[in-house]
């Protein structure tokens, strides 16, 4: 039979124009993007191996925004046209601003990420002695998956208050050379009871206790003959090192992260792995796109928050009324009105999605997942059984977005976080939009999100980094 090779060739067409198909970055991008991409990686990991914890992500980024002319704000200060600032929240949260030359009333451009990641905190009283071993107790802190956690190098990260308000950071096991703390496991020979186990009630939350020392205090050229003696031996090396004492603890902020640095996955070297890309993934390019865009008529602000893996509640969350009595502040200094300004504000809530992995392909719904390398990620609600706790973007704001993304060459992509019905997930984006501003999740897809390495591709990134830049001008 003879082929109508003319009508196929129109339905191509016609499929070409009408559908749609989604790409990937090394469809679209050039040789050149794809080594700006590379080198934009490279400064994000020394971003993130010096930002595991929400402290520690504020003080690097205050240094990152200093080099760029940003002065400390607090609130009442003075704000003139043109000026940048950061206000920074107890150490823990951030908002860093440039004021545009457009009319205030004209509404702010917002890009808010958060910089806390799942982790193990210390307890209050977290130090006992058993069997010639010192541990340290946890508490873990938003939402890991336990069997994840023992078996790895524990870096302690943290801040302790000791009497009297001086405050000392501690950081054990990111130099080389540096000992790490372990939470241990069964060897798999007497596994067999607790692999019967359904996989999240097979490690107990009262189990994620790790080693801190395993030797005694010595005097007299031998091990001290005193109860607790391992114990006292930490106490000493950490008294040596830090000056504190075990009721220091009490008032501390202490945590365990996974030890070391960002590393590349696979040959090619296109992916990244390490710990806390959820969210600072999202936190780098959205502090450097605010940098980067001095052209922008606009106010501009980055949020990093803290507390989102925990609900965002308190004073350093993003359900904190900081947040809107800065708009305010900022929008009557310049005359303005801060009801009016936020009206008119927009916003990015920009957080990680869940990316696509073949391996558990029964928990994504192909067409509306994301893709790890096939751009920025937008989710225009998230939520969970039937869409609730979303703010849910309109359709007015996401085609705004569309043109803004479109013209700029920005490689963005559509998700959910999942299958309907297999569960959910929910970002700081709704506590946005209850203050009156049009809000949109949009960010990086992860691999193995919230595992102690997880893993991101740097062309995704750099998308983000182009997507946040093109949205503040
Ligand atoms: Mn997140
Ligand atoms: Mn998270």
């Amino acid at each position: 039979m003879e082929k109508n090779t003319e009508n196929k060739s129109m339905s191509e067409a016609l499929a070409d124009r009408l559908f749609y198909r989604k790409k990937t970055a090394f469809e679209v991008m050039s040789d050149k993007e794809l080594s700006a991409a590379m080198e934009y990686a490279r400064g994000y990991a020394e971003y993130l191996f010096n930002s595991k914890t929400e402290r520690e992500a504020v003080k690097t980024s205050v240094e990152m925004l200093k080099k760029q002319g940003f002065i400390q704000y607090r609130l009442g200060d003075s704000i003139e046209r043109g000026g940048r600032y950061y206000l920074n929240n107890r150490d823990k949260s951030l908002f860093a601003f440039r004021i545009g030359t457009e009319d205030i009333n004209n509404g702010m451009r917002i890009c808010a990420a958060h910089i806390d990641s799942p982790r193990l905190d210390l307890k209050q009283n977290p130090l006992y002695e058993d069997s010639g071993f010192a541990y340290l107790k946890t508490h873990y802190y938003g939402g890991l998956r336990k069997y994840q956690w023992p078996t790895l190098p524990l870096a302690l990260h943290g801040t302790v208050t000791l009497s009297g308000g001086k405050n000392v950071d501690v950081c054990i096991g990111e130099d080389i050379g540096d000992p790490v703390l372990m939470i241990s496991d069964l060897l798999p020979h007497l596994s067999g009871e607790q692999g019967k186990k359904p996989l999240d009630h097979a490690y107990d939350g009262e189990a994620l206790n790790a080693v801190a020392c395993a030797s005694p205090y010595r005097e007299n050229g031998a091990a001290a003959d005193t109860s607790d003696a391992v114990k006292l031996n930490l106490m000493k090396l950490l008294n040596e090192k830090y000056g504190i004492k075990e009721a220091d603890f009490m008032t501390a902020e202490l945590c365990l992260v996974p030890a070391g640095r960002p590393v590349d996955i696979g040959l090619d070297r296109w992916l990244m792995g390490g710990y806390g890309h959820d969210d600072k993934v999202c936190a780098y390019p959205a502090l450097t796109a605010l940098c980067d865009s001095t052209d922008s008529r606009h106010t501009v602000m980055c949020v990093l928050a803290d507390k989102e893996e925990t609900g965002s509640d308190g004073v350093t969350g993003m359900q904190c009324s900081l947040f809107s009595e800065l708009i305010d502040e900022i929008a009557e200094s310049l005359g303005g009105s801060g009801r009016v300004c936020r009206s008119r504000s927009s916003c990015l809530s920009t957080d990680v999605s869940a990316a696509y992995d073949p391996g558990f392909s029964d928990c994504f719904e192909k067409r509306n997942t994301a893709f790890a390398g096939s751009g920025v990620v937008i989710n225009k609600y998230n939520g969970a059984r039937g869409k609730s706790s979303t703010s849910d973007a309109s359709s007015e704001y996401l085609g705004k977005l569309r043109d803004i993304f479109d013209a700029d060459g920005v490689l963005w992509q559509t998700a959910e976080p999942g299958k309907v019905d297999c569960g959910g997930s929910g970002t700081v984006a709704r506590f946005i939009a209850n203050h009156n501003i049009d809000t949109v999740d949009i960010g990086v897809p992860v691999i193995s999100m919230h595992a102690p390495f997880e893993a991101i591709s740097k062309v995704d990134l750099y998308f983000a980094y182009r997507a946040f830049l093109a949205f503040y001008r």
